[in-house]
C-alpha cells in the first residue's frame, strides 16, 4: 500500500499527525476566546461555568466548559449567539427544525466563501472528485445549508455545478445520461428513486451513466442499502457518506475517502476547522478506539454563529483503529457511520434499541421497501412499555404480508434480544423524509 498525497486538496493539513492537527487546534482555541470575549451572549453562557472566553488559550480549559444545547439557542430566538454585529451577516441557514422552530445560523461573507468553500471542497476532492468533473447538485436549498455547501465546494473545486435541487426525476435521469455527470449530492432515497425512474424509461444506470460519486447526506445508509445502490449503478461507482450539522457550520464534520468507504468509515476530516470530540453519552468522557460515543463539536475559524462544545446528540463508533491510513490522512480519526440519536435511544424492557439496528435488519430482508419503515412507541420518551415495526412489502415481491413480517420480527430478536410485533403495509402508505427521517414516533 502506498502513502501519497496525491488524493489530497490539502495535502499541508490532510497529511498532519494528529499531535500537529492538535497544535492547530490550541492555536485557533485561543483566537476563539479572544473573539468571543468582545460577545456579551458569549461572556454570559462561560461565566455559568465559572469561566471566560480568553480561558481558552488554556488547553485544559475546554473540557470544563458546559455543552451548548439547543434550548439556550432557542432562549436568544431570534439571532442565538452570533458572536458578531449582526450587519456583518451575509446570509442565515436554519436547523430543519423537525423538533421545534428553526434555530438561525449566520454566515459572513468570509464564513461562506472561504471556510464552506474550502471544507467541501477538500471533502469532494477526497471523494475523487477533480476540476472540470460535472456535478449534479440534488440537495435542498432555501434554509438548508446542503445546497448552498455544495455550491460552494464544486465552485472552490472548479467543477462544473447543475444546481437542480431536489425532485424532477424525469429530467435528470436524461440529464445523468446526456450530461455525463460524474457527481451527484443526493439523498440515499432519492438516488434510488432515480435508478428505478432511469430503467422505467429505458435507460439503464449501469451503462448509461457516467456517474463515479454520489454524496449521501441528511440519512445515515446501512451497509447493506449502500452495496445495493453500488450494485446498480457503473463498476466505479461508489457512495460516499458524510457527516455534518448546520450547527457545526455544514456538511462538513466527516467524510470519508474510497479506503474509509471500503470501511464503512469517515475522517474526521476538517479537524483544522472544527474540533470533534467523541464523548461517553452519560460519563462525558472521551471514549476510547472502537467505542460508541456523542459528537460533540466546536467551530473553530467560522466568524458568524460559532458553537463551542455543541452536544449533536449524534452517536458514532470511533474507529478501532483511529490513525494511520493508508490513504495518508493519519491524523484525521475515522468513525463510523451515525448510529442513531443519544435522544432517539429507546430502552424497551430494559433492553437498549437504537433504530438503526432496525434499519439494518429491514436493509438486509428481501422483500422490503429499505427507505419505508416506522418504529411506533405508546408513550413519549425513552422508555416505552412497547415497541411496533412497520414495514412496507415491495410491490414486486410474491410472499406473503405476514411471511415477510415473520421474518423481519425473527431477525428483530435475535439482533435486539427482544421480542418486537412487526406490522407489514402495502408499498407507498409509511410516511416518506426528505431531509432527517423520523424513524420514532408515538402512536395510542
Ligand atoms: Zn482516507
Amino acid at each position: 500500500m502506498t502513502t501519497s498525497t496525491a488524493d489530497m486538496l490539502h495535502p499541508e493539513i490532510e497529511a498532519l499527525e494528529h499531535d500537529d492537527l492538535q497544535a492547530i487546534q490550541r492555536t485557533k482555541l485561543t483566537a476563539l476566546g479572544k473573539r468571543l470575549s468582545a460577545a456579551p451572549e458569549w461572556v454570559a453562557h462561560f461565566g455559568e461555568s465559572g469561566m471566560k472566553p480568553d480561558d481558552l488559550a488554556d488547553p485544559q480549559a475546554l473540557s470544563n466548559l458546559a455543552f451548548l444545547q439547543k434550548s439556550q439557542l432557542r432562549e436568544r430566538y431570534p439571532f442565538p449567539m452570533l458572536g458578531i454585529d449582526g450587519a456583518k451577516v451575509d446570509r442565515f441557514c436554519a436547523t430543519s427544525g423537525t423538533t421545534g422552530l428553526p434555530v438561525l445560523f449566520g454566515y459572513t461573507q468570509r464564513d461562506m466563501q472561504e471556510l464552506l468553500a474550502n471544507q467541501v471542497a477538500r471533502q469532494l476532492y477526497a471523494h475523487g472528485c477533480r476540476p472540470g468533473d460535472r456535478g449534479y447538485n440534488g440537495f435542498g436549498f432555501g434554509l438548508w445549508v446542503g445546497g448552498l455547501a455544495y455550491d460552494l465546494g464544486m465552485a472552490r473545486l472548479g467543477m462544473t455545478n447543475f444546481p437542480v435541487g431536489p425532485g424532477r426525476s424525469d429530467l435528470v435521469v436524461e440529464w445523468m445520461r446526456d450530461m455525463e455527470w460524474s457527481l451527484a449530492t443526493v439523498s440515499p432515497v432519492f438516488l434510488a428513486t432515480l435508478i428505478r425512474t432511469s430503467r422505467e424509461k429505458g435507460i439503464d444506470p449501469k451503462t448509461d451513466w457516467k456517474l463515479k460519486q454520489a454524496v449521501i447526506g441528511g440519512q445515515s445508509v446501512s451497509l447493506a442499502f449502500r452495496d445495493e445502490l453500488e450494485a446498480e449503478l457503473p463498476a466505479d461507482f461508489k457512495t460516499y457518506n458524510t457527516y455534518g450539522t448546520t450547527e457545526a457550520g455544514g456538511p462538513i464534520v466527516a467524510a470519508s475517502c474510497p479506503w474509509s468507504h471500503a470501511r464503512d468509515e469517515m475522517h474526521l476530516i476538517n479537524e483544522d476547522t472544527v474540533l470533534t470530540e467523541i464523548l461517553d453519552p452519560e460519563t462525558f468522557q472521551p471514549v476510547g478506539p472502537g467505542e460508541v460515543g456523542e459528537i460533540v463539536v466546536t467551530t473553530l475559524d467560522k466568524q458568524a454563529s460559532p458553537v463551542v462544545r455543541w452536544r449533536t446528540r449524534d452517536l458514532v463508533r470511533l474507529s478501532e483503529h483511529p490513525y494511520d491510513f493508508p490513504c495518508g490522512r493519519k491524523g484525521m480519526r475515522n468513525i463510523g457511520r451515525i448510529i442513531g440519536r443519544s435522544d432517539d435511544m429507546l430502552k424497551v424492557r430494559g433492553v437498549i434499541v437504537y433504530p438503526s439496528q432496525v434499519e439494518d435488519v429491514i436493509a438486509t430482508t428481501p422483500g422490503t421497501v429499505k427507505e419505508a419503515w416506522q418504529i411506533y412507541v405508546d408513550t413519549p420518551g425513552s422508555a416505552p412499555k412497547q415497541m411496533v415495526v412497520a414495514i412496507e412489502r415491495e410491490r414486486s415481491y410474491n410472499g406473503a404480508d405476514n411471511e415477510l413480517a415473520e421474518a423481519v420480527g425473527r431477525s428483530l430478536t435475535s439482533r435486539l434480544g427482544l421480542k418486537v410485533p412487526v406490522e407489514c403495509h402495502p408499498e407507498g402508505t409509511l410516511p416518506r423524509y426528505e431531509a432527517k427521517a423520523q424513524r420514532v414516533l408515538v402512536r395510542d
